[in-house]
């Protein structure tokens, strides 16, 4: 009946969302209070007063057929202007409106660009762990995910399986910093070797490689930690953002692909990005939500809360000997597990209410990923619950 395509990949498929919600059965059983549901990236500081605020002046102030009409498929001229002077104040980089186009969020301008660049058994690389949805949005499009498997240790890009990875077949490569499922901010040194091996692949295989820069959580980075603008770094950069997580509205599906006009194919890109929009049936992105960035392109969540709770859960863990990189950005912290099944590892820190999602779901089996974007207050009641199964393993009362 469905797709062959589709039934495999759901047979394959760990699901974050089923383990959510299993969460939530469980809160209503035992209490909201008394789950710690780690599972999922939904933002949970309120967006800014802002963001209401001017998507209230917009609905009073634009024209109506305007405001609610099909707009360009790429977007509102004056929303992309907007946007585009905006990067280049804040990030010295070359965009008008021609280089920037408005999304349904950075899934559909993945989506999009996977259509615009791949045919069948084209290949994609990523850094793993990576966002579990990336092979979905790949293999959608008939393409292959080959996973370049970070250094165990820092959980940062590695030159050697970077460099393996490629083929003449490589179209590609997808990077995502601040990271989901790790909360890594990969370092300038990181970058700047991605960008080496990238200009040496090119070279090699006489043909572009582009680097599609997946940046929803750019303005999660704690400690005044710099995330590198990699256009900077490498010339055939795109880049995908979201508003989801900056200003925690990713029900409002508002994102955008920006891309220099130095990029090799930039017209051809453009047209078919554009086409791609059309074709996939996203038309364009929502036009209230455009009009909305008018007022506050700039403006950003509270992650002083993020931060708290990150460091809180940080400093607690590791203290009781968890093992886990410190995270520099985004709402993840990525836990060994203390036995090799990650799997395994999550049902008995289910069996102390707290729910994970197992490392195997991103490519990075024997950890598990705590999304911290919770309540200060639960994630710091959740410890004794960490502490109990940590005691239960170093006992022996579960074998590892
Ligand atoms: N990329 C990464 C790494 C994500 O974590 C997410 C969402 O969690 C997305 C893309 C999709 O975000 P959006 O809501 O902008 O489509």
């Amino acid at each position: 009946m469905v797709s062959k395509r589709m039934h495999t990949s759901l047979e394959n498929s760990i699901c974050i969302r089923d383990i959510f919600e299993e969460g939530k059965k469980m809160a209503a059983v035992y209490g909201k209070e008394n789950i710690f549901n780690f599972s999922i990236g939904n933002p949970s500081v309120a967006p800014p007063a802002i963001v209401n605020e001017a998507m209230k002046e917009v609905m009073d102030s634009e024209e109506p057929l305007t405001l609610h009409g099909y707009p360009a498929n790429v977007g509102h001229p004056d929303v992309r202007t907007k946007v585009a002077e905006y990067l280049n104040q804040k990030y010295h980089t070359n965009y008008t409106m021609d280089n920037i186009i408005m999304t349904s969020g950075a899934a559909s301008a993945i989506a999009i660009l996977c259509n615009t660049f791949l045919d069948m058994d084209d290949e994609v690389i990523t850094f793993a762990p990576y966002f579990w949805e990336y092979k979905s949005y790949v293999e959608s499009f008939y393409g292959r995910l080959i996973p370049a498997l970070c250094d165990q240790t820092t959980l940062q890009p590695d030159p050697k399986t970077f460099e393996e990875a490629f083929s003449p077949k490589t179209k590609f490569v997808l990077i995502n910093t601040p990271n989901n499922p790790t909360g890594a901010v990969y370092t300038e040194d990181s970058i700047r070797m991605v960008a080496q091996i990238l200009t040496r692949k090119e070279k090699e295989y006489g043909h572009p490689i582009y680097l599609i820069s997946d940046e929803p959580y750019r303005n999660l980075a704690y400690n005044g930690i710099q995330v590198p603008y990699l256009t900077h770094y490498y010339k055939n950069t795109i880049v995908v953002y979201s508003y989801s997580k900056t200003l925690s509205i990713p029900g409002e599906r508002i994102g955008y692909i920006a891309m220099e006009s130095c990029v090799e194919g930039f017209e051809e890109i453009i047209a078919t990005a554009t086409a791609s929009i059309r074709y996939l049936g996203y038309v364009n992105a929502p036009s209230l939500q455009q009009k909305m960035l008018l007022k506050c392109v700039d403006a950003s969540v509270d992650i002083s809360i993020y931060e708290k709770t990150r460091d809180v859960l940080y400093e607690g863990l590791t203290k009781m000997g968890y093992e886990c990189i410190h995270p520099d950005g985004a709402f993840y912290l990525f836990v060994k597990a203390l036995e090799e099944d990650d799997s395994r590892f999550c049902a008995e820190a289910k069996k102390e209410k707290i729910i994970m999602a197992p490392g195997s779901a991103f490519y990075g089996p024997g950890w598990v990923r705590i999304s911290y974007c919770v309540p200060y207050e639960l994630a710091q009641a959740s410890l004794s619950a960490f502490h109990h199964l940590k005691e239960r393993y170093d006992k022996g009362e579960i074998d590892r």
